[in-house]
């Protein structure tokens, strides 16, 4: 937050007691409002405020405890730990801090690992140990707060015993909704019905029949207190204390619950929406409702990741609670404040990976601050709170990213084929990663590098939100450290869709197609004459998604809805019937066919390729109508194609149209012969292996042909892969495919043009007015085009051609 330029801050409780911006503004004067909560005139409603300016912190022991007994561990070895003894207090609260990875998880695995071989020397005896992580509580959504903890068995209990539902007996299965009988069958007791959207994947939708109340009706006709099931598992923790209260286990529980600062959570929220931190303190707030006998070891993990300042006074409490009751608290953790709140601290170092695993101070916040040697211990002296500082000093203003962050470095990367290697990256400059094809380049840039850096980002988020996001591929290495969010350039491969266009990349086809639908004017032959519009004197509509039909009055009287789809080559109104928007077709390429010139088409010419073979069986129906359409038009088809003229070539291929001939077929299958007599029409060898093509090309036989074409510009919309109708409306004298054809660069310059003189580009008054938010749009996303160095490109480019550096640059534009 400090190193933030913007704070808001949202607030001022949890749950229904926020929903509020408390503050939006320069960090300066939040800053100032948090160090006037002391005084009378200005106490902020805002908690993060006072923490920040150390107004309100939590409270510190007033004396550390002595502990009573200890737990030992002697020669620890796992991982990079150096053969360490270390003595936690028993009956006290223990942090293990240390830079990252300096070995405190695998400090606290030993000590998870011996006590569960009852091999951990320990004075008095452990009863039992419990790791309390933030894994998720469950990992469907019908876990929730409730099952965890147990109170939904309270719930269902207390409604099985009201009067109603022994009366219809009722037992208390008839109040869950993972078994059959009370809950609502139409979605199995999940209120929510999968349904499948093709390319939006699968939805959850609110099921018809419950109305997303999980339960049938006469389930839900059972009350206590005036509230069912579904209105029981709708109550946030704080409100259930009100209604639950009267039970003594629900009180329990509750009353954890609320403890640890969760009171604004609904019963049954499911747990797919917890984070991690809710999660563990769920957890922990289950342990601690269950009356401890014995001697517990809580360990945890970094608890307060994810915990606003005021919700670690709320933990500490609790966990302060714990050693009350005698039993035993060790959690990793690098909170300041937590830290000063322990009665010993184990802080291990120095470093991380080989330079770690020794332990480096031991003993109470004050000892530790004491000794030069814990980076620890300098932090605690430096009297912040918050985290351990790492790159961000506690200065203002803003501090140079370049003076404060540490290098990023890895060791021991062995990310697919890289070799164990040690890298350091500078902060605040240009590293360039280099080697031949195939050296690992990207495995370190991409694979290593940027995956760990998103993989840390990702954990922040809740479980929930962690399954819409894929993760990507497991860097391998020893340590990391000075690592930030990674953002992602990548080359990629063009996309191969032949749709995709400079236009459609940066969504500037879209701007445009808005443009022509907004005030486009149908020409009526002659570049800049404009028709007036209908309606253009009521005031036009001026929102941004504005894709509603505007009239136009067009010659003769017609009048038609123009709209941004029409001139979109990817729909049926605006694509060319020709070659279906694409703006190239599918051909025969004669110089594949005819394979071998100097021979005759009845004998071998076509012989390169089975169709051709087919369509040139001397004693087949083809050649047959071929030589009935030669006899007709005087030619003749014996001699060698190279010899042939061009006239004769063209019949021979293209055919002769919609004439039909009488053709003699003496064919010969096997050991019969005969003749047959049709009359049919000759649409030539090229248009016979067109139409197979065209029959076939949609399955994997048509990929027998592919040898035989090639792609050519459409003649029936010239490549532009509009109807003609389209590009009969202009804007500026141009029709959309002549916008679109524009460069970069060209097109910066006619909208410069446009801007200066609009009625001297063809735009009325009204027009330039209601097309300027649409014009500068356009002009923003071609100036980034440009600065990113492909003004040259023309945005009806396609993207399959872009080479990877052009389709980068657009994609950094
Ligand atoms: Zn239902
Ligand atoms: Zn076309």
């Amino acid at each position: 937050m400090r190193g933030a330029v913007w704070i808001c801050d949202i607030g001022p409780g949890p749950g229904q007691h926020g929903g509020e911006l408390l503050f939006s503004g320069p960090v300066h004067d939040f800053f100032a409002a948090g160090r006037s909560a002391g005084s009378h005139e200005g106490t902020p409603r805002s908690r993060t405020a006072a923490f920040l300016a150390r107004a309100e912190r939590p409270p510190r022991p007033a004396a550390r405890r002595p502990g009573d007994g200890l737990l030992l561990l002697r020669g620890a070895a796992r991982h990079n730990l150096q053969g360490l003894d270390v003595a936690f207090l028993a009956r006290a609260f223990n942090v293990v801090t240390g830079v990252s990875g300096a070995g405190k998880s695998s400090l606290v695995e030993e000590l998870i690992e011996r006590a569960g071989r009852g091999a951990l020397e320990a004075s008095p005896r452990v009863t039992k140990l419990i790791a309390v992580d933030q894994s998720p509580i469950g990992r469907t959504p019908r876990s929730n707060p409730a099952t965890y903890t147990g109170l939904s068995d309270v719930v269902r209990d207390l409604l099985a015993a009201t009067p109603e539902a022994v009366g219809r007996g009722f037992g208390k299965g008839r109040f869950s909704f993972n078994v059959a009988g009370g809950r609502c069958e139409a979605c199995g007791g999940a209120g929510v019905q999968e349904v499948g959207m093709h390319f939006l994947g699968r939805v959850d939708v609110v099921c018809d029949a419950c109305g997303g109340r999980r339960f049938n009706d006469e389930t839900l006709e059972i009350r206590y207190r005036g509230l069912n099931i579904h209105d029981l598992l709708e109550t946030t923790i704080e409100e259930a204390q009100v209604v639950l209260g009267g039970d003594g286990r629900a009180a329990r529980i509750l009353s954890t619950l609320n403890r640890l600062g969760l009171g604004y959570l609904r019963l049954g929220q499911p747990s797919t929406s917890l984070s991690g931190g809710e999660a563990q303190r769920i957890k922990l707030a289950s342990e601690l409702s269950r009356p401890g006998r014995g001697h517990t070891v809580y360990v945890l993990d970094e608890p307060t990741s994810g915990l606003h300042a005021a919700d670690v006074a709320v933990l500490l409490s609790a966990l302060d609670g714990l050693v009350e009751q005698g039993h035993t608290v060790i959690t990793i953790e690098h909170h300041l404040d937590v830290v000063r709140a322990a009665d010993r601290v184990i802080d291990l170092g120095p470093g991380g990976g080989p330079h770690g695993g020794q332990l480096v101070a031991i003993g109470t916040p004050e000892e530790l601050a004491a000794c030069e040697a814990s980076v620890t211990g300098a932090a605690l002296r430096g009297g912040g709170n918050g985290a351990v500082p790492t790159a961000v000093a506690a200065g203002l203003p803003r501090p140079d990213p370049a003076a404060t962050a540490r290098p990023i470095t890895f060791t021991g990367v062995r990310t697919h084929n890289l070799q164990g290697i040690d890298v350091t990256i500078p902060p605040g400059q240009v590293t360039v990663v280099t080697g031949v094809s195939g050296s690992g380049k990207s495995s370190l840039a991409f694979d290593t590098l940027y995956a760990e850096g998103r993989n840390r980002f990702v954990e922040s988020f809740s479980a929930y939100a962690r399954r819409f996001l894929d993760k990507p591929g497991d860097a391998e290495f020893d340590q990391v450290s000075g690592l930030t969010p990674a953002v992602a350039i990548r080359q990629g491969r063009p996309s191969r869709n032949p749709r995709s266009t400079v236009a459609t990349m940066t969504e500037i086809g879209d701007y445009y197609r808005l443009l022509f639908a907004r005030i486009g004017q149908r020409d009526a032959g002659k570049a800049g004459s404009r028709q007036p519009a209908v309606g253009s004197d009521s005031s036009p509509r001026r929102d941004a998604c504005d894709l509603l039909p505007t009239a136009y009055r067009l010659p003769p009287a017609a009048t038609v809805h123009l709209t941004a789809s029409m001139f979109s080559p990817n729909t049926e109104q605006g694509a060319c019937t020709a070659c279906k928007g694409l703006g190239t077709i599918v051909e025969c390429d004669p110089t594949r066919l005819v394979t071998e010139p100097s021979r005759p088409l009845d004998a071998g010419a076509m012989d390169g390729h089975k169709a051709g073979r087919f369509y040139g069986d001397p004693f087949g129906q083809h050649v047959a109508t071929l030589r009935s359409a030669g006899r007709a038009r005087g030619m003749d088809f014996s001699g060698p194609w190279v010899e042939l003229a061009p006239g004769a070539r063209h019949l021979a291929l293209r055919g002769a149209g919609d004439e039909e001939f009488d053709v003699e077929w003496e064919f010969k299958r096997g050991a019969r012969t005969g003749v047959q007599r049709f009359r049919s029409r000759w649409v030539g060898f090229a248009g016979l292996v067109e139409e197979e093509y065209a029959r076939k090309h949609a399955d994997h036989r048509g990929e027998a042909l592919e040898p035989l074409m090639h792609r050519v510009g459409c003649r029936a919309c010239g490549g532009t892969r509009l109807k003609p109708e389209r590009l009969a409306v202009r804007v500026a004298g141009r029709h959309i495919a002549a916008w679109l054809a524009l460069t970069v660069d060209e097109g910066l310059r006619l909208l410069a043009a446009i801007a200066r003189d609009p009625d001297g580009a063809g735009l009325s008054p009204r027009d330039a007015l209601v097309s300027r938010d649409l014009r500068d749009e356009v002009e923003r996303r071609l100036m980034r085009l440009q600065e990113a160095g492909v003004g040259y490109l023309t945005l009806d480019r396609e993207a399959a051609t872009l080479s990877a550096g052009e389709a980068q640059r657009i994609r950094l534009a």
